[in-house]
């Protein structure tokens, strides 16, 4: 069964220490819908693009079965633009310039066959678009839901009440702590479930991911690594592809149990980690399931240990 993702559709300008880029295709669905195409068939892409958006860009998705039909072409207006920097720090992003342009007035009107998916990802967004796609789900099975600091500190309240709705929360960390006012990853994780969402992941970048959830009153908590690389080209979107990992096999098995978000976690960074090997989608466009399968192994390896005779 497949899942709707909305969320923005992007020409990013990215400078991190290896080199700079222009005009790269990016933004939060693009990336999620990239690395979720792997683990499910169809996932549907809700968003907007505008003139100055050549839709052929988006053809290495349709080959991977993701359905666009319901990315709107708006004429009168620029496709949304993010400028970032990274310095030596590769897990901080710093925005220099954010252009909603074309997501402005965005108004998505989502046809039945979507409405009826199971699964649905608000993905980073204005969060009153978030709402406005959840509410046109016809009763999803879950509903899973990243966000970022623009929106946390620019539409607090509106963020809030989505929140509120959704049962999967994908934070990275320094947002976390601004979500949830407590610099206590493990506290603020509480507080960020109280919220709403019995499923937390906190991203970490090159430390890993950690998650929190509650199924059936039984608190766990799980950490991933990252994979140490010798080579980090660009981490834009190491967010989206872990949440496209992560999600993708959860919608795959069907369950939130804790086997399956376990291995999940691993998926989520076995897609991030491919996703920083090169800008933009580019190494995305290149990958198999065979290294996905490779790399899942290698994630295997690198935290397996005996428990010794004490
Ligand atoms: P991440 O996975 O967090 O690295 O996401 C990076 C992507 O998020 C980039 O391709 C940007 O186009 C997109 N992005 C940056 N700022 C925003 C924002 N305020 N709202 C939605 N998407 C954004």
């Amino acid at each position: 069964m497949s899942i709707v993702v909305v969320g923005s559709i992007a020409f990013d300008d990215l400078e991190t220490p290896t080199g700079k880029r222009e005009r790269v295709l990016g933004g939060a669905a693009t990336h999620f819908a990239a690395a979720s195409s792997f683990f499910v068939e169809g996932v549907k892409m809700v968003g907007v693009v505008g003139h100055d958006f050549a839709m052929n860009d988006l053809d290495f998705l349709k080959e991977r079965d993701v359905d666009v039909s319901q990315v709107q072409i708006n004429k009168d207006g620029r496709t949304f633009h993010w400028k970032g920097r990274y310095g030596n720090d590769l897990n901080e992003a710093q925005t220099l310039d954010t252009q909603l342009n074309v997501f402005a007035t965005f108004c998505p009107e989502l046809t039945e066959d979507f409405q009826k998916l199971p699964y649905l990802f608000l993905a980073n967004i204005d969060p009153v678009l978030q709402r406005n796609v959840l509410q046109q789900m016809d009763k999803p099975k879950w509903i899973a839901c990243d966000t970022m600091n623009f929106w946390i500190e620019g539409k607090r309240d509106e963020l809030l009440k989505t929140i509120e709705a959704v049962d999967i929360l994908l934070i990275n960390e320094t947002e976390a702590r601004l979500l949830s006012r407590e610099r206590n990853l493990v506290k603020a994780a509480a507080i960020i479930q109280d919220m709403g969402p019995s499923v937390v992941v906190i991203k970490r970048g090159e430390y890993g991911a950690l998650l929190f959830s509650c199924q059936e009153s039984v608190q766990e908590t799980f950490s991933a690594p990252a994979l140490p690389l010798s080579s980090v080209i660009d981490p834009t979107g190491a967010g989206d592809s872990f949440a496209g990992g992560f999600l993708g096999y959860l919608a795959r098995v069907g369950t939130l149990d804790s086997k399956s978000l376990r291995q999940a976690m691993i998926c989520g960074s076995v897609m991030a980690s491919f996703n920083v090997e090169a800008f933009g989608c580019e190494r995305m466009q290149q990958l198999n399931w065979a290294d996905i399968a490779n790399r899942y192994r290698q994630f295997q390896q690198l935290i397996h240990f005996e428990i010794p005779n004490f």
